[in-house]
């Protein structure tokens, strides 16, 4: 199987040193590091705090941070490489990363020189472990600009209150960027702001963490704000510029989740294909079968499209443009082709397929949430059939 570095260049588009670079470093510490301790890490439900350390010394939590903030200087390209590097290993793990690298892109867009030196230096460094991005809220998730929770403005501080839902990482983060409502008199997306909230402050409260279908290791939590003191100037970006703001990181973090589908679909082909030519039924290899040699065909095709449509969307971004449709239809394509590869391969499979002793199984599972992360597919198709009408 041709490597993603091959198929570029077959396209010509030869890697660029830095994409080369965050790939291959990804790729080596997966396989070296991340791998084998995905299936316990699943079962335990275990943050993998350790292994983000080592992501971090390598640059890959500021992946889009330029290298003057002590960031990797990726481009979105070199982000996506990176996450189906991670991903074919662990998705529990690359998910962290997808909320780490959302959270330090803001802080480099949006953050003032000083916040800079305070928040994103020594994240950069990995002195503050993996940060969370909390946007959603009990009560809304693709409705996002209705969310509740307050930061009322008393002298040189916000006070916040309300709650946080489904925060990945957000009981190891060392920073939280948080999106609150600020002008309670705009119920609208103009009365929401974007504020850093540091670990340990008081009036925050860690939730339990969430027993999840998959992707378990993720540090899934609920933060509460009850009277949550910080200090004006932990605002990023304008007053009433939050929505904005988690707007557009989370356009091109959809790249970034497809990239995750891209590299949790190749893992689980791989040990289809795998799994094909060792089994044998009724005399023969299941590779010797028609249907088996058909869904492969179909999750390779599957694979490559979404692969094609992943890769348009982040040469876009790289390129200056939002693509916000072209984004929309790399995470929807890639979630849901992701869904029928690994479908196919656990059927592929059999009963072994619904084994814990299978890593398709976990990956069954772990491939569910991305339909409904970052943006639900219905939401997707709600932001490409504007565009289409
Ligand atoms: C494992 C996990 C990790 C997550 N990590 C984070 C995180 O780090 N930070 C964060 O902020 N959030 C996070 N989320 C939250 C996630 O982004 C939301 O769950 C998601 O946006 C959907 O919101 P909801 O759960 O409130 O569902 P709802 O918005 O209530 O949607 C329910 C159903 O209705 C559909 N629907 C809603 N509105 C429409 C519409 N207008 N038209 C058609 N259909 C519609 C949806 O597509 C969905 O099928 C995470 C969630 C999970 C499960």
């Amino acid at each position: 199987m041709m490597t993603t570095a091959q198929r570029l260049e077959r396209l010509g588009i030869p890697l660029t040193e830095e994409q080369r670079m965050v790939s291959d470093s990804a790729r080596e510490l997966a396989s070296r590091r991340i791998a084998p301790g995905a299936a316990e890490r699943d079962r335990t439900m275990k943050f993998p705090l350790e292994e983000i350390g080592e992501l971090a010394s390598l640059g890959l939590l500021t992946m889009k941070v330029p290298i003057a903030e002590g960031g990797a200087g990726a481009d979105n390209v070199g982000y996506v490489l990176a996450m189906e590097a991670i991903a074919e290993a662990c998705a529990s793990t690359a998910v962290v990363l997808a909320s780490s690298n959302l959270s330090s892109k803001i802080l480099s867009d949006h953050a003032s020189p000083e916040q800079k030196e305070r928040w994103l230096r020594p994240y950069a460094e990995g002195k503050l472990g993996p940060a969370s991005f909390a946007l959603s809220e009990p009560g809304c998730g693709s409705d996002a600009a209705a969310l509740t929770t307050t930061a009322r403005r008393d002298g040189d501080s916000f006070v916040l209150d309300g709650s946080k839902m489904w925060i990945t990482a957000g009981a190891h983060a060392g920073i939280h960027v948080v999106f609150v409502r600020t002008d309670p008199s705009n119920p609208g997306p103009e009365g929401i702001s974007c504020l850093v909230v540091e670990r340990g402050t008081p009036g925050l409260v860690v939730g339990k963490e969430e027993d999840k279908m998959g992707q378990r290791a993720s540090g899934t939590v609920g933060l509460h704000f009850e009277e949550c003191r910080v200090p004006a100037e932990n605002l990023i970006g304008p007053l009433g510029g939050g929505y904005a703001i988690a707007l557009s990181a989370l356009g091109a973090g959809r790249v970034g989740i497809a990239g995750l589908c891209l590299g949790l679909a190749e893992a689980a082909l791989s040990a289809g294909v795998e799994y094909a030519r060792e089994r044998r039924a009724f005399g023969k290899a299941l590779t010797e079968f028609q249907n088996t040699r058909f869904v492969l065909a179909d999750s390779r095709t599957d694979l490559d499209a979404a692969w094609l449509l992943t890769l348009r969307a982040a040469r876009l971004l790289d390129a200056g443009d939002r693509a916000p449709v072209e984004t929309s239809m790399a995470k929807l394509f890639a979630s849901e082709a992701c869904a029928r590869v690994v479908d196919r391969m656990v059927q592929v499979h059999g009963g072994y397929g619904y084994s814990r002793d299978y890593p398709v199984e976990r990956i069954y599972r772990d491939a569910r949430v991305t339909r409904i992360y970052e943006g639900t597919s219905e939401v997707q198709r709600l932001v490409i059939s504007k565009h289409v009408i």
